[in-house]
């Protein structure tokens, strides 16, 4: 049987306008999916694109040629910008615009010019090539790029730029006549259009991919201090301990002294200051250690030293300690507060003690630091 070129145009067209549209409503649906709005939006603009360039036979051709490029460059564009919606970058809505507006301008003023289609050609790739490199460099550049989703877009913007230098070629081989009638140039249209599905469906990966790691980091970061919470400590430190199994590793738990009465006496948000102060602390004295550590609830924290760390966890402990009580903390509304915290200490062997073990025991140092006047470390690396 004999593929009739037209209908499969048709098929083609109309799948690709429904998936566009799959994915328009789900940018609707879901408002902080700004990039799945950008590429629905560009797609539907390039199906109406396609749409018009079809129908060239019953339609002005002033809509059928330049009006439906004009659509396609800002169609092409909106892939860039859904790029950089998907990293939440800033949209660069002025320079998007411009560059459409320059393309659109040059199409136009180029529409009376003896080898217009040529040139029109020659533009309209230029147009495809700059917004799929802008493209390209947002998704190389992202943090997440080694992920699946990525990966797959990179290579498929790649295809796409590759099949569109194919069709460029035969463009330059083909006078207008014979291009339209030449089955490459049939065979690259559609090999070009079949990449597109794969890029939108691609795009829906992608941003169910980026919403995974953004629920990801909501689920295991405490809000305030951007440290582990109680669930992302548990499950990390069951990992490490798995992984330092017979190896010697110590348990702080650091609790706030009297921290009910810096609520009291200097507001809530003070309070939160100082949680936010201690966080940083953590983070500037446990730098160079093997250290697992988070905020397990409250105004209390826990810390996982595996490795050399484990052994020098007394000296972590002090010094910890000794970093917080040395300074008073400046509120954003410049109270200074004096704050000090009381430490429980564990240690034991990963494998032979567990987790739970070892919180226990070092919940057991805290209770003891608290009973001898708090701002002290107490509990030992050979207590189990
Ligand atoms: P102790 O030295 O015995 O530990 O006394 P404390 O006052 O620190 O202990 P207590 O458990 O009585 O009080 C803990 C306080 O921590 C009570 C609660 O209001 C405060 N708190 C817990 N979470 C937060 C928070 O996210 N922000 C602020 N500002 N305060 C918090
Ligand atoms: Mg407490
Ligand atoms: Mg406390």
């Amino acid at each position: 049987m004999q593929l009739h070129l037209g209908t499969l145009y048709v098929v083609q067209l109309t799948t690709f306008t429904l998936l566009t549209l799959a994915v328009l409503l789900m940018g609707l649906r879901y408002p902080q999916e700004q990039a799945l709005r950008h590429w629905g939006i560009g797609g539907i603009l390039a199906s109406v694109s396609m749409l018009l360039i079809a129908l060239r036979p019953a339609i002005p051709l002033w809509l059928s040629v330049e009006v439906a490029n004009i659509v396609l460059f800002a169609a092409l564009s909106l892939t860039w910008s859904g790029a950089l919606a998907l990293e939440q970058r800033p949209v660069r809505w002025r320079l998007q615009f411009s560059l459409v507006f320059l393309a659109s301008a040059l199409l136009l003023a180029i529409s009376n010019a003896p080898a217009y289609f040529e040139q029109r050609a020659a533009l309209y790739s230029s147009c495809y090539m700059m917004f799929n490199l802008l493209t390209l460099r947002v998704f190389v550049s992202s943090p997440h790029r080694q992920r699946l989703g990525y990966r797959l877009i990179t290579t498929l913007v790649l295809l796409l730029m590759l099949a569109q230098m194919g069709r460029i070629t035969l463009a330059m081989h083909f006078s207008q006549g014979e291009l339209a009638g030449s089955p490459f140039f049939a065979m690259a249209n559609f090999v070009l259009i079949l990449l597109e599905f794969a890029k939108i469906l691609a795009f829906i990966f992608v941003c169910f991919e980026a919403l995974e790691i953004r629920l990801y980091k909501l689920a295991m970061h405490d809000p305030l201090t951007g440290l582990y919470n109680r669930r992302a400590f548990h499950d990390q430190a069951a990992l490490r301990l798995a992984v330092h199994a017979g190896q010697p590793v110590a348990l702080l738990v650091l609790d706030l002294d009297f921290f009910k009465q810096v609520n009291d006496h200097h507001g809530h948000q003070a309070g939160d200051d100082v949680l936010v102060h201690l966080a940083r602390l953590l983070h500037a004295q446990l730098a160079p250690f093997d250290a697992l550590y988070g905020r397990s609830g409250g105004e209390e924290f826990v810390i996982l030293l595996t490795g050399n760390a484990a052994n020098l966890a007394p000296l972590i402990a002090e010094n910890i300690r000794g970093a917080l009580a040395a300074d008073a903390i400046q509120t954003s509304d410049a109270q200074h507060i004096q704050q000090t915290t009381s430490i429980g200490l564990a240690g034991g062997i990963a494998g032979q003690h567990t987790l739970r073990q070892l919180i226990m025991e070092a919940d057991m140092a805290l209770y003891q630091a608290k009973q001898q006047g708090r701002d002290c470390v107490r509990g030992a690396m050979n207590t189990l």
